[in-house]
């Protein structure tokens, strides 16, 4: 029996089918998870530190009071950093500095008459939340896609909160810990899931309330996000993982069937989908998995993942139906393997980020690409962007008008005031154009 079931699209046609529904995302989504983490939430606000130490028992099997991680710990964490790590780490966090400073967005101003100027003044925010996941696998690379884009942003406070592990004397992970040294934070507290997020939003004990609240997660997480979003800024939903596969014959199996795995291995929630039009490769694919699934580390989390309702190999009749299906679909990571990489690529709308041909697999992008890897998940990538600088920035716009551009487009304020029925509106303008004062 293969791990992976199969959806036949084949003959179907967008009028008569939703591709949106017809791949289903896992059962226990975002939306079932609020309930779970709403009394969390309260919890933390109304009790601060007392409910988190409760939540950090409960789930993280760690007991403390004390949230915030020495700064003697961080450092000396990264005393005993294995060197091949830092380097990674360093090259990671090179490569993404480089597409950061190029992406900072600048204060742009317009004339738009003579006299009257308006500019979009970009501000870093003031103070930042940064979620690191710790639960199932030390993310240390989710320190370096969180930090360096709002450093480079110009963020000038920076909070960051990870899982207390029971094996670290209830802190976060060593490396996690090593990496924010590397960085240069030393605000690091030691809570995990949605208590993490509740506490950035609210402020508890030694945490200050941020502004901001960033990072990727599991399915808690990403609720507590969710239902947080007001209280505090938020960059996007990034939950448990996804990826789809576009692909045609000219795939290899075995690149597509270690992508498939490399995601599922994140979470038992986590998301693989190939969208295929040859039953050569469907099949091919689901030989390799059985040969590679059970030769990995985590095999049970990958075989729970593939076999869960979110993963399938969808079969489509060609290239065109399969752009519509994973267009629809909206995945957290596209891959495109097909003869065609960079035309399909193109066509490609809504991805929280698309890896094009065999040699760009997700997992480069994961820790070393130069893109981020913090990315909406659940469908949110037709409306939401993956992390980068311009989620720690905000435009205000600053109106800069002189008396006569005042003067120039004072009636057609006027006009448009009475039309909304508030003549206080018109009034605010007309008074100060009135002949009397305008002499002074
Ligand atoms: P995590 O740190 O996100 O979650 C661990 C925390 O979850 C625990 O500290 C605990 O507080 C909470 N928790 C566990 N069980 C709970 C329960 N029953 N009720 C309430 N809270 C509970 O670490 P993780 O679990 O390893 O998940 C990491 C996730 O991050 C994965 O799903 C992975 O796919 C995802 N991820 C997403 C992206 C993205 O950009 N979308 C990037 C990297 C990782």
């Amino acid at each position: 029996m293969s791990l992976i079931r199969r959806i036949d699209l084949r003959g179907a046609d967008q009028a008569s089918v939703d591709y949106r529904t017809s791949v289903p995302r896992a059962e226990f989504d975002v939306e079932a998870a609020t309930h779970q983490v709403q009394p969390i939430i309260h919890a933390v606000r109304t009790r601060g530190v007392e409910a988190i130490a409760e939540f950090s028992a409960q789930f993280d099997g760690v007991d403390s009071n004390d949230i915030a991680v020495p700064r003697a710990a961080i450092a000396e964490a990264l005393e005993t950093l294995d060197p091949a790590v830092r380097a990674g780490l360093e090259e990671s966090i090179r490569r993404l500095r480089a597409t950061s400073e190029v992406e900072l967005e600048h204060d742009v101003t317009s004339e738009v008459a003579p006299g009257a100027v308006v500019t979009h003044r970009k501000v870093p925010i003031d103070r930042v939340g940064l979620y690191v996941p710790g639960g199932l696998a030390p993310l240390v690379s989710s320190v370096v896609m969180n930090v360096v884009p709002a450093q480079v942003a110009g963020v000038r406070s920076i909070a960051l909160a990870s899982p207390p592990q029971k094996n670290s004397g209830g802190l976060p992970e060593p490396t996690i810990l090593a990496a924010c040294a590397l960085l240069g934070v030393d605000e690091v507290y030691a809570v995990g899931g949605a208590q993490a997020i509740a506490m950035f939003a609210y402020g508890a004990g030694p945490c200050e309330r941020v502004d901001l609240v960033t990072g990727p997660g599991n399915i808690y997480v990403a609720a507590a996000k969710r239902l947080l979003r007001g209280v505090v800024g938020i960059d996007s939903e990034a939950g448990p993982t996804e990826i789809a596969i576009l692909a045609d014959d000219s795939a290899d199996a075995a690149f597509v069937a270690a992508d498939l795995i490399s995601q599922a291995e994140h979470d038992p929630m986590a998301a693989s989908v190939l969208v295929t039009d040859s039953l050569e490769l469907a099949d091919a694919v689901d030989a390799e998995l059985d040969k590679q699934v059970f030769a990995t580390r985590h095999t049970e989390r990958i075989s729970t993942a593939l076999g869960g309702r979110q993963s399938a190999i969808v079969l489509v009749d060609g290239m065109d139906q399969g752009l519509d299906v994973v267009n629809a679909y909206a995945a957290e990571h596209l891959e495109i393997h097909t003869r065609d990489a960079r035309a399909h690529a193109a066509r490609i709308r809504n991805a929280g980020a698309i890896f094009v041909g065999p040699w760009a697999p997700v997992s480069l992008g994961d820790y070393c690409a130069g893109s981020n890897h913090v990315l909406p998940t659940a469908g949110c990538a037709c409306h939401s962007s993956g992390l980068s600088v311009r989620a720690f920035t905000r435009s205000v716009h600053v109106i800069d008008y002189s008396q006569a551009a005042l003067a120039e487009v004072a009636d057609h304020v006027v006009t448009l005031a009475e039309a909304e029925d508030l003549p206080g509106h018109g009034q605010a303008v007309s008074v100060r154009l009135d002949s009397d004062r305008s002499q002074r």
